[in-house]
């Protein structure tokens, strides 16, 4: 089953649209089949991590902005006690690598009120 994950503005009358892309520039995250980099990725790859990390599947419709806020403080706590990377750059194998760039990423989108959206 694909899942991509997006981070979604809701807007005060109700309607909801992506996130701009810009925001999470720097973020490297594998990209799905609708999902590409920056307000989205293949939440497939992720969501192991950040069910463990979180407690949240990213197999869900619509993550509300308070959640998304905690996932961030939660992936937070967890990449502040792992060990360092012993590899060069940017390893998509590495569950090191992928938590710290999902911590950046709901961190972007807990900062700007941003909700999370799994499209499967
Ligand atoms: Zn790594």
């Amino acid at each position: 089953m694909g899942l991509d994950t997006f981070a979604v503005v809701e807007k005060s009358d109700g309607s909801m649209v992506r996130a701009p892309d810009e925001l999470f520039d720097g973020v490297l995250l594998i990209c799905g089949v609708l999902a590409g980099s920056g307000a989205s990725f293949r939440g497939k790859c992720y969501a192991d991590v950040i069910e463990a990390a979180t407690g949240v599947s990213l197999y869900t419709q619509h993550i509300p902005a308070a959640k998304v806020k905690e996932m961030a403080q939660n992936l937070s706590k967890v990449a502040s006690v792992m060990p360092d990377c012993t590899h060069e750059g940017r390893d998509y194998d590495c569950w090191r690598c992928d938590t710290a760039h999902l911590k950046r990423w709901f961190q972007i989108a807990a900062d700007n009120d941003f909700c999370v959206h799994g499209w499967w």
